[in-house]
């Protein structure tokens, strides 16, 4: 998946994905990212977010819009990513070894951050001039 999400100078908050789904999926698998609220979600009020990953697991936890929910309780965009990566691990009872679920997200005064459950996940920020960055992403397992 490649996710987006972006604030404009004026403020406002937008976000999309693109997929090739899964390797070898089953025909007719529906991953997250045209899910509203599992593989994207954006509140223009409060932030954004988006997934990558084991799309099964974002639509069980409808992962996006747990982000940006838990944005709205406050937590930053880091925190709320590590948080649904938490869910995702606990959820599955520690099992995840081979399973990779990512997320990015912004909230409204800009601040972002990403977070992951295996680590090998990176993510740009882009500030509309020439000052980019590419991030590794914290994750949750060694
Ligand atoms: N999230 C996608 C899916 O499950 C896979 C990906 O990250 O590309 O369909």
């Amino acid at each position: 998946t490649i996710g987006m999400v972006a604030m404009d100078a004026a403020g406002n908050l937008s976000g999309s994905c693109t997929t090739s789904g899964m390797a070898f999926k089953m025909h007719g698998r529906v991953g997250d990212s045209p899910i509203i609220g599992a593989g994207l979600y954006v509140d223009n009020e409060i932030g954004a977010a988006t997934s990558t990953g084991l799309g099964e697991e974002v639509i069980k936890i409808c992962g996006t819009h747990l982000v940006v929910e838990l944005m709205r309780q406050g937590l930053s965009p880091e925190a709320a990513c590590k948080a649904a990566c938490e869910r995702i691990v606990k959820r599955n009872k520690g099992n995840v070894k081979d399973m990779q679920v990512g997320f990015i997200a912004i909230n409204k005064q800009g601040e972002y951050g990403g977070y992951c459950i295996q680590s090998g996940f990176n993510f740009a920020v882009c500030y509309g001039d020439d000052h980019n960055e590419l991030i590794d992403a914290k994750h949750l397992m060694p």
